[in-house]
Order: C-alpha cells, then sequence, then structure tokens
C-alpha cells in the first residue's frame, strides 16, 4: 500500500463549523487506484471508512472513529459526449466552486446558480446540491465510486443516483460508496433558471449570460451568508420541510402568513421562517452556538465549540418548532461520531 494511514490526526481546520475534533486514522486520497488496498486495511481492522470532502456539511465529533479519507483527486478534463451537451469529467476533489467558475468560463451552462456552494465535488452528489432553483441532478451524467462493501468499482447513470431533494443514494446508504469522479453535462445553448425572487430582476436584461448570472448569484450568497473562516458554520443546517396538503391547510388555518412553497410532492414550509417565528435568530447557548442574526436557518459557531453544544442547539430549535408548528425539522449536515 503506497499511502500509510497516520493515527490522531487533528480536523479542528478541516470542518467549516470549527468544531474541535481528532480523527482515529487518517489518510489523503490523491490517487484513485489507492482507495482498494486502504478500503481492505480498513476492513481488516473492521473500522468504519469515510470520505471527507471540504467539511463543510459535517459536524464531527470530538474523536471520529476509524479510517477518515481526505479526498484530493484532482483533474478536469473534456470529454467526447453523445448528448450534444458539453461533457466535463472532473476529478472528486476539485473545489466545487472553482469548477463552476472555470466551467463557465469555458462556454458550459447550467451550473451558474450553483456558484459558491463551498465544498468539493465528490460530495456534490451526496446531498444533490442545490441553491435558486437549480439541483446538481438537472446536469449531473456519471458517477464513479468504489464500494467499500462488496469492494469493487461502480458508475452510477443519473437514474441510479437516486436524487431527492438534498439526497441521493449516497447519502441514504452513507459511507457505502467513495466517489472518486463525476461527469457533469453543461448546455451550449444557455438557458437562464431565474424563478428565485432576487434573480427574477435579471430576466429583463438583453443579452443576458451565464457569467452575469453566476456573479449575481455570488453577489447575494456574499451579502447573506456568513463566511465560514470569518464566523464557522455549515450553510442551512435543517432541510425546509416537505408536508402533506392536509398539514399545510391545518398550518394555515393558524398562520395565515405562513411562507411555504408548492411542490410535485407537497408543500415545501421555509425552514428558517419557521425558526425566525420561534424567536430564535440572533439567539444563542452560553458556549456561543446559535442562529445567525441575518438567516436564521444557519446555525454559527463563533467559539468553535464542540459537538456536544451544537446537537444540543440542534435539539433546542427542532424543540421549539415542532411545540410551535408541530413541524419536526431534520438537520442537512451528517454527524460523524
Ligand atoms: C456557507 C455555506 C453555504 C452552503 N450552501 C449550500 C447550498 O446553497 N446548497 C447546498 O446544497 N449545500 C450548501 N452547503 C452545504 C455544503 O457546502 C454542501 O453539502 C457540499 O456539497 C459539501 O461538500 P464537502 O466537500 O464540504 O463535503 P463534506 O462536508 O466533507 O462531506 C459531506 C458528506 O458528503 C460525503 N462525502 C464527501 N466527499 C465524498 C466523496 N468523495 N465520496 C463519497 N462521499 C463523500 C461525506 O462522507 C459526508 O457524508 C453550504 C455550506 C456552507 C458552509
Amino acid at each position: 500500500m503506497s499511502i500509510d494511514p497516520q493515527p490522531q490526526v487533528d480536523l479542528s481546520d478541516a470542518n467549516t463549523l470549527g468544531v474541535p475534533s481528532t480523527a482515529d486514522w487518517y489518510a489523503e486520497l490523491t490517487n484513485a487506484s489507492d482507495l482498494p488496498a486502504l478500503v481492505r486495511w480498513a476492513r481488516e481492522r473492521h473500522l468504519p471508512i469515510r470520505a471527507l470532502g471540504g467539511g463543510s456539511n459535517l459536524v464531527l465529533n470530538e474523536q471520529v472513529s476509524g479510517l477518515t479519507l481526505k479526498i484530493s483527486i484532482m483533474g478536469k478534463t473534456r470529454v467526447e459526449s453523445d448528448s450534444g451537451r458539453l461533457r466535463w469529467r472532473l476529478g472528486a476533489g476539485e473545489s466545487w466552486h472553482t469548477t463552476v467558475v472555470d466551467l463557465i468560463a469555458q462556454g458550459g451552462s447550467g451550473i451558474e446558480n450553483l456558484a459558491l456552494i463551498p465544498g468539493t465535488v465528490g460530495a456534490a452528489p451526496v446531498q444533490n446540491i442545490g441553491a435558486y432553483g437549480v439541483e446538481l441532478a438537472d446536469c449531473l451524467h456519471r458517477v464513479e465510486a468504489y464500494d467499500t462493501v462488496e469492494q469493487r468499482w461502480r458508475r452510477f447513470g443519473q437514474q441510479d443516483c437516486c436524487f431527492g431533494y438534498r439526497d441521493s443514494v449516497f447519502k441514504q446508504l452513507e459511507n457505502r460508496f467513495i466517489i472518486t469522479a463525476v461527469e457533469l453535462d453543461l448546455d451550449r445553448e444557455f438557458q437562464p433558471q431565474l424563478t428565485y425572487g432576487p434573480l427574477q430582476t435579471l430576466a429583463s436584461q438583453p443579452g443576458l449570460t451565464a457569467l452575469q448570472v453566476m456573479e449575481q448569484v455570488i453577489e447575494i450568497r456574499q451579502s447573506r451568508l456568513p463566511e465560514p473562516i470569518v464566523l464557522p458554520n455549515a450553510g442551512s443546517f435543517f432541510k425546509n420541510p416537505v408536508i402533506t396538503t392536509e398539514q399545510y391547510q391545518m398550518l394555515l388555518a393558524e398562520h395565515s402568513d405562513l411562507v411555504v412553497f408548492e411542490q410535485a410532492e407537497g408543500w415545501k414550509l421555509a425552514a428558517g421562517w419557521l425558526i425566525d417565528q420561534c424567536g430564535l435568530r440572533g439567539q444563542n447557548n452560553a458556549d456561543g452556538v446559535g442562529c445567525y442574526e441575518r438567516q436564521a436557518l444557519v446555525l454559527v459557531n463563533p467559539k468553535r465549540a464542540s459537538a456536544t453544544s451544537i446537537l444540543a442547539w440542534q435539539a433546542h430549535v427542532q424543540q421549539a418548532v415542532k411545540e410551535r408548528f408541530n413541524v419536526i425539522l431534520e438537520p442537512e449536515p451528517r454527524f460523524w461520531a
């Protein structure tokens, strides 16, 4: 094996919530061909294996068990496509945002609304990243991954990924598949997606380009979301809950100002609004963990408190929303123990 896992590696700067944490075992993977041997190494010792990208969607325990594999496989190449779209093959360790900027500069479009989402390309299919009316699923062609259970390489076409709202087979069968490469199909002809409120003003702009939409998205995000390096956070901490028509009508009878979006699968409530209504925006606990003052959905950790404190605040928010609206909030980040 060309990489030796290292014991007791500090992960405190490897997660955007800034939680102090140590991995029992850690290895950085730059070459996909080293993966089978690393998986065998962990399996022989009965250790769990986890893929780590940019750590922007994680709550880490003080001690993380098993083998943490930092995915640093790079590469960005144009490949042949029979779909009429522009296809790129990307290493899982590439930065997602840099990839968006590069592919737009090379004439592709379709991912401009997903600019400035932190993290890696390899993590993007895991929760089917989405923003401003666009999801990764819209442009994903294929995922290549190593199956740590069957210990063999697998390829997933778009349909095989079972994408849903912040969901996929990779999230459902958590830690089973380690993604090493992703292929994206981008549009040659720009078809703007401007349904999201603040982007609608662009609709009347003559000769609008994907680059201009991307720049607008970046500006909006910078004005609303705290920079993890300045104020540790993991973006939206809860998923927007989807409820049935019956639940929706009951809630509407009590809260006429309910913020809700109609979806094919039901009614999607704005989790940030629910938390706001409970008076939790800008509130925090003794360790400083709390809801961001400009967006209640973002949990912030200014003093780099532990997972215990974060989970306690999570439970506090969930309970407040449950009591007031009878709605259960599901956290978006994954918890590693
Ligand atoms: C300020 C901020 C804003 C955000 N905005 C958005 C947003 O608008 N939309 C959105 O969808 N998300 C958003 N996020 C969440 C996060 O950026 C995304 O979920 C991102 O895809 C996580 O990437 P990562 O590399 O940091 O993954 P990590 O946090 O390292 O890992 C997240 C999960 O993916 C798994 N994983 C990571 N890499 C791989 C791999 N190669 N193979 C298999 N599994 C893997 C991990 O095991 C873990 O379960 C935001 C986060 C922050 C901090």
